[in-house]
């Protein structure tokens, strides 16, 4: 029934598997063919549509993962990295190169870190359209412990970050 469902809305998905997963709740399989989502979340107490709107948040990442994204990444990479050879060739003779060059790896990594938190974002919006925004917000923080709310990671915005972009959207 969940294959059906995410196969309808992406005719590539084949199959929802449900593994045993130590930590991670759902994810999509390599050649985007394959939803594995976790067997806690059948043993938990998460309702049939906070299942979905798990499922639905994956669905569209494998809708999402577009080329303007992609491109967008690579040429914020390649400016970056033009910038800062640039800078760097300007300040070797000062030599504060390593302070340049640390600075425009952090500007990288905001940037790549922004892109990945946006299709977190875009995923998490479409599915609430799908499942109720409310369902999404409750499956998104149920089992979470409260000290992990708040805990951002460079793919992953915290669940508080995702709560309060979902419900500032209409
Ligand atoms: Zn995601």
């Amino acid at each position: 029934m969940l294959t059906d469902l995410a196969n309808k809305e992406n005719p590539r998905i084949k199959s929802v598997v449900v593994k045993e997963l130590p930590q991670k709740r759902a994810y999509i399989h390599g050649d985007k063919e394959k939803i594995i989502l976790s067997s806690a979340l059948f043993t938990d107490d998460f309702t049939d549509q906070e299942i979905q709107g798990l499922l639905y948040h994956e669905v569209f990442h494998t809708m999402i993962s577009n080329y303007a994204g992609q491109i967008a990444f690579l040429f914020v990479v390649l400016l970056i990295g033009l910038i800062s050879m640039f800078v760097i060739l300007s300040f070797l003779a000062l030599g504060i190169q390593f302070l340049v060059g640390g600075f425009f790896c952090s500007a990288h990594m905001f940037l790549y870190e922004r892109l990945q938190w946006r299709s977190e974002f875009k995923a998490d919006e479409a599915s609430s359209k799908k499942v109720s925004r409310e369902t999404l917000i409750s499956a998104l923080s149920k089992g979470i412990p409260s000290n992990y709310m708040n805990c951002d990671s460079p793919t992953h915005p915290s669940i508080n970050r995702r709560i309060s972009r979902l419900r500032k959207t209409k």
